[in-house]
């Protein structure tokens, strides 16, 4: 069965890099029937947040991502790591290390002189002695002392560290007792039975060390993805300035989970040429085999454009309930349809969309000067007027057709071209020359409001 997992540390917000790595390692696992396990890394009190951690689970519920059991918290599991810490310590694979800072520091300098890379050199590795007094030990691991660990990783092929470049006997608990992080990432993915580590590439030289723990405790190595990073347009790293990084403010701008997963997921990898995908279809086609093995590229029109496909396909009361969000009620089962049918393909976001709406709904507060100076010629008072009359007139005013049929009536009537009734309605409604087809605003306002925007329009201008 395939378990993977997903390991953030709290220190922040969910970013998207974050969330890419997680929804592959969720696809994987639930295409093939396994687990996908959250783990949250939060054994660094200084760095480490509840809150932090309470929103990536609110992040994962909000994007309908699902892990397998219970959250994992790694600040829970201490005991655990201890008991490994000593099973090493008896096994002779470990040792304890009673190095001071100074001379630590000492090793560091003359290493730097010779131009060597600053390493321990083993000192206490086959101590027998007696320990130094006042020193509370160190644990460091007995890593390889020459030779070269491969790392068989499925985006890269194989990725081979000579350790003499990389490795020494490393710590695996400080002196406070509290163990490291390459260790416990170690000791929770074997424990946890994970055998397939989907994660960022900056992970990549993390990766050695944590074999060296699976070899100490005769674990298996799981499968490792490391998974290049995403880059702005400009082939840099992402940083917060190239947009929204922290995954819940995409819900605050109003895109839809569906899209952010969409675009998330084309974010490194491909099948064919196909652009959307549903949560079923990425199930379905996932594999981590196929990562690119260069860096993505995060383009925010691309997510623009996935964001309107799904709204303009999305059913409208499901629509109008995600709406509610931006602080739009829509009540009335009637106009609520003919507002999203007539909206939703010209939004880009949620957010879109309720602007769009709320500009039909509400009269305008100023008029735009550009559209007021196009669209009010020396006739348009008059013929406004001819039209509220009309309106007046007229019975079974409900749907967009009668409201077009009553400024048909009147440009057949006073043969005139439809932009004379047309322009000056538009401004008079909306307040500009943009927006949706005036049949719908008119039908979706009512007579009434028609009537009064007609008016106020008038005398506003005038
Ligand atoms: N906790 C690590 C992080 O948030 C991830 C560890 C891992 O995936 O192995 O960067």
């Amino acid at each position: 069965m395939v378990v993977t997992r997903f390991a953030p540390s709290p220190t922040g917000y969910l970013h998207i890099g974050g969330l890419r790595t997680a929804l592959f390692s969720y696809l994987w696992a639930k295409k093939n029937g396994g687990k996908f396990i959250l783990r949250i890394e939060d054994t660094d009190l200084t760095r480490n947040s509840q809150e932090a951690a309470d929103a990536i689970v609110a992040a994962f519920k909000w994007l309908g991502l699902s892990h397998d059991g219970e959250i994992e918290y790694q600040s829970k599991r201490m005991d655990i790591y201890k008991r490994y810490i000593q099973k090493l310590l008896d096994e002779g694979k470990a040792y304890n290390c009673y190095m001071s800072k100074e001379e630590l520091n000492e090793l560091r300098e003359e290493q730097m002189a010779r131009k060597e890379r600053a390493m321990y050199d083993g000192r206490y590795r086959d101590f027998t002695g007696t320990p130094p007094e006042g020193v509370e030990p160190v644990v460091r691991i007995k890593a390889p002392l020459e030779g070269s660990i491969t790392v068989q990783d499925g985006i890269k092929g194989d990725v081979t560290f000579e350790v003499k470049d990389i490795l020494d006997d490393f710590i695996i608990a400080r002196a406070d007792g509290s163990p490291t992080y390459n260790f416990v990432v170690a000791i929770d993915d074997a424990l946890m039975g994970i055998n397939t580590v989907i994660r960022g590439d900056d992970h990549l030289s993390n990766t050695p060390k944590q074999m060296v723990v699976y070899e100490a405790l005769g674990f298996e190595i799981p499968k490792f993805y490391h998974v290049p990073m995403i880059h702005n347009s400009q082939g840099k790293k992402l940083s917060k300035r190239d947009g929204a990084t922290d995954v819940m403010e995409y819900k605050n701008l109003g895109y839809t989970p569906e899209a952010l997963l969409n675009f998330l997921v084309r974010l490194g990898w491909s099948h064919g040429d196909q652009e959307i995908f549903s949560m079923t279809e990425m199930m379905e086609l996932f594999d981590p085999k196929d990562i690119n093995r260069s860096a993505s590229i995060y383009n925010v029109d691309k997510l623009d454009w996935l964001s309107a496909h799904y709204i303009k396909n999305m059913q409208n009361p499901e629509l109008s309930e995600l709406l509610e969000y931006f602080g739009l009620v829509l009540s009335s089962h009637d106009k609520r349809e003919i507002l999203l049918d007539a909206l939703k393909e010209r939004a880009k976001t949620l957010q879109d969309l309720a602007d769009l709406i709320s500009e039909v709904l509400g009269a305008p507060v100023v008029y735009d000067e550009k559209a007021v100076k196009k669209a009010f010629k020396e006739d348009s008072f008059e013929i406004l007027n001819d039209f509220a009359a009309r309106l007046k007139k007229s019975e079974d005013l409900h749907l967009p057709i009668d409201y077009h049929r009553v400024m048909e009536e009147l440009v057949n009537e006073r043969a005139i071209g439809f932009g004379k009734i047309g322009q000056p309605l538009r401004v008079a409604l909306l307040g500009k020359l943009s927006g949706p087809g005036l049949d719908v605003v008119m039908s979706v306002i009512g007579r009434d409001e028609t009537l009064q925007r007609i008016t106020s329009a008038i005398e506003a201008n005038s």
